[in-house]
């Protein structure tokens, strides 16, 4: 039977899909097969397993990663001035270099028995998230040499020879690193760059050996400025057939160090503002030899697949630990000082208007750092996955984007006029930053999560487009038959569970016993198995022409990224033991993340090019349109709330973020903000009694003479915190005091405005 079902049913269709399948190129393929697959699996079977979820152990820290992050951390951390760094200096101070890498920040990757530090990715995150509250200039120079580059290369892919040269040396800061991938004429296109190394004798260091002639234009490259030690990626080209029979060996990478002759490196890019080191760099005829390969003459043409396997794991921290930074960063300081900043007589955030993005700040940090830990949490267990590193990448920095902004709109014209008491600015500067570097995101949600996800995580269709591109064509055919019937039986259970779970509005869908979340868990398995049932018929209907449909692969990515998040949130109320008073948070971060699954569905329904497929679709999983409209007002007053009072349920969503007293920014804010808190019942008295006067209010009874102590020194530092920068104009612009023409310019507007 079996025997008859593939010959003659399975075969036509084999054929069929063989047509239409587009070919893949080598580098699609190692992008795709870089790392592994996670949640992002379960989620895409349509019918994610809870109690799975639950059970993986929270990431946590050993002793000796809490004692780092409170000992050198915030040593470091008291060290930055972010206002002279970015506006007197352009970099970090000597003594804060100098410190960074005698405390091996450099090496927090780099394994014990090499000289670093062997933290895990949490700990590696908590460093970068608590750095980030206090200087992007420094969270940057720290980030970089632990995430995508030569020490991470070289421990996964060096030689033992290799790693025992050079991990010491980046260890302790005596090489430090960067990576050279993008070119000008190569971005977003990496893969399509021109540099290239061609196999050839040279001489080095006084021996003649076979090695590779470099020529290469990079740009963009942090650290590149100061960087000894360029990982550097290229073409080779073996075209005397030196190494084998081929001309063209493909990408490759290796370590370049920038003191060789022919190498130009040292001018420097200002990023939007940011002045961590970056800058382009050349190389003319630079001779290395083959040892110089991060794994030696083996690895040459290996270079993609090592770069997308590093990239699988380290897209999951560096930037989404510096967006959850930013976005609780900017919960503690813009809830503060809603409650200080008074207009009409009223704390700002007690009007309406304030609390909506108050709460849209306070749902997205608490969202952003669920996701932070439970994807620390899954690299912790050596896991590397590729997929949810790239929703990390692009939702973490995406929403970082909208919470920043809210926390400007609330701070008025605080936050606009720069100076050393503007604590939000820089921020709000970097944010292109972040959405820009390690794949930008409009790439990276148009292409890469749902084109990534459906093949990685999807339960069979790797294992059919491995089967359908096997070059034994029996062997194929065989595997094909066992993966597509699987598939066939997997869609027909996913339409039904998608079906009955739409129409029951998600009431008998599978969830854990969680309390107060149960019902979250039901309606995120009801929009999982719509998403499957979708995602397949996609998948069915459009084939390969699904990757040119950028738009609703995004929809896909949107929805995927939705569950992985939401899932993430879930789990972090349920391990931090499910606190009552966090709720409201839960409750906004499920209904806007339901609002946006049911308008993605609604939208892809619309827009599948199969029409019959689509009204379907809308007929199975949403037959009344997208019906969630997000969360209500009193989940948004309830969240604002919790920004605006000192407390425990604060304290959880904004925690370990960098104090370094009185720095006329952050923790002056801190401190007028408890102050106005703790006058609030005097300030209540007096509103009651309809007095404006101190004085008078203690006359006549009021409030006490403490109280009245308590609301001067609330009074003052509040004061203090509303206060603005202004500058004499030849502080700001040297252009007054250098050029006398100039000088004389301004002195004789300055004369003729006196006279008017
Ligand atoms: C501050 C900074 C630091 C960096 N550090 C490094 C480093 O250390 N090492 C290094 O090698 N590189 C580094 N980069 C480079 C970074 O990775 C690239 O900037 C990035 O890959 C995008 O390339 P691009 O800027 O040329 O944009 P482009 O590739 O020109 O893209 C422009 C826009 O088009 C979009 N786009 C492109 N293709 C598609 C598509 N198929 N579908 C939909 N949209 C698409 C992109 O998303 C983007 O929005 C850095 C960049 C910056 C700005």
């Amino acid at each position: 039977m079996s025997s008859f079902r593939r010959d003659f049913i399975t075969r036509p269709i084999f054929t069929l899909a063989q047509r239409v399948l587009p070919a893949m190129s080598d580098t699609e393929r190692e992008a795709l097969e870089a790392g592994d697959v996670w949640w992002d699996a379960d989620l895409f079977t349509g019918n994610p397993d809870w109690s799975k979820l639950l059970s993986y152990p929270p990431a946590r820290l050993t002793g000796e990663e809490k004692a780092f992050i409170d000992g050198p951390v915030d040593e470091l951390c008291a060290m930055l001035d972010d206002w002279k760094i970015n506006w007197e200096w352009r970099d970090l101070p000597p003594e804060a270099w100098d410190f960074i890498k005698r405390n091996k920040f450099f090496g927090m990757i780099i394994p014990k028995e090499y000289g670093g530090l062997g933290f895990s990715p949490y700990a590696h995150s908590e460093v970068v998230r608590k750095l980030s509250s206090r200087s992007l200039a420094a969270a940057v120079t720290v980030m970089v040499p632990n995430s995508l580059g030569p020490g991470e290369l070289l421990m996964r892919f060096g030689t033992t020879e290799q790693r025992e040269r050079w991990l010491p040396l980046l260890a302790d800061g005596r090489d430090i690193p960067c990576f050279g991938l993008t070119s000008p004429e190569a971005g977003s296109d990496a893969a399509s760059m021109i540099d290239t190394g061609v196999i050839c004798r040279g001489d080095f260091e006084g021996r003649e050996v076979l090695g590779l002639r470099l020529n290469w234009h990079k740009r963009y490259i942090t650290l590149g400025p100061v960087a000894t030690l360029l990982g550097l990626a290229f073409k080779a080209y073996d075209p005397d057939h030196l190494v084998g029979q081929q001309d063209e060996l493909g990408i490759t990478v290796a370590l370049i160090p920038t003191r060789l002759p022919g190498v130009e490196i040292g001018r420097r890019h200002l990023p939007a503002m940011q002045v961590f080191q970056n800058g382009p760099n050349r190389g003319r005829d630079v001779f290395i030899p083959l040892d110089y390969i991060i794994g030696g003459k083996e690895r040459l043409g290996q270079g993609w697949k090592m770069l997308m396997t590093a990239l699988a794991a380290g897209r999951g921290i560096s930037l989404p630990s510096l967006s959850a930074a930013g976005a609780a960063y900017a919960a503690r300081t813009t809830g503060a000082y809603a409650r200080i900043r008074e207009q009409f007589g009223i704390p700002i955030g007690k009007f309406e208007g304030i609390e909506e993005p108050l709460a849209r700040i306070a749902g997205t940090a608490y969202l952003l750092d669920a996701a932070r830990r439970l994807t620390c949490a899954a690299l912790n267990a050596g896991h590397h996955p590729a997929v949810i590193s790239g929703i990390m990448k692009l939702q973490a920095t995406e929403r970082m984007r909208v919470a920043i902004d809210d926390a400007m709109d609330v701070h008025g014209g605080k936050a606009v006029i720069d100076g050393p008491q503007n604590y939000l600015g820089g921020l709000y500067r970097s944010v292109p930053v972040g959405i820009t570097v390690e794949g930008a995101n409009i790439l990276t949600r148009n292409l890469i999560v749902f084109g990534q996800g459906a093949i990685r995580a999807h339960p069979y269709l790797l294992d059919e487009m491995n089967a359908l591109s096997d070059g034994d064509p029996a062997r194929g055919l065989d595997a094909f038959d066992k993966a597509f019937w699987k598939h066939v039986g997997h869609s027909v259970a996913t339409l039904f569970r998608a079906w009955g779970r739409s129409w029951s509005g998600g009431l008998f869908a599978p969830a854990p016993d969680a309390g107060r979340a149960t019902g979250f868990y039901r309606q995120l398995s009801r929009y999982a198995s719509a998403f499957a049932l979708c995602a397949d018929m996609a998948l069915l209907t459009l084939g390969g022409g699904l990757k040119r449909k950028e738009m609703l692969s995004a929809r896909f990515g949107d929805i995927l990224s939705e569950l992985y998040l939401l899932s993430a949130v879930l789990k972090r109320w349920q391990d931090e033991g499910r606190p009552n008073e966090d709720i409201a948070l839960l409750e906004w971060c499920m209904a806007a993340g339901f609002r946006t699954i049911e308008n993605r569905l609604a939208e892809i329904c619309t827009n599948l090019p199969n029409r019959f497929i689509g009204i379907m679709l809308k007929f199975l999983i949403q037959p009344f349109g997208a019906r969630v409209v997000g969360p209500s007002d009193r989940v948004v007053h309830q969240c604002a709330q919790i920004l605006l009072e000192p407390s425990a349920a604060r304290d959880r969503l904004t925690p370990d973020l960098s104090h370094v007293e009185d720095d006329r920014g952050p923790a002056r804010l801190e401190q007028a903000f408890l102050l106005v808190a703790a006058a609030e019942d005097a300030s209540r008295a007096m509103h009651a009694a309809h007095l404006h006067d101190v004085g008078e209010a203690v006359k006549k009874g009021v409030i006490t003479q403490g109280d009245a102590d308590k609301l001067a020194a609330a009074h003052e530092a509040a004061a203090k915190v509303i206060e603005v920068d202004d500058f004499a104009p030849e502080a700001l612009s040297p252009i007054y005091s250098k050029s006398a023409d100039v000088h004389q310019f301004f002195q004789e507007l300055g004369d003729q405005r006196a006279a008017s």
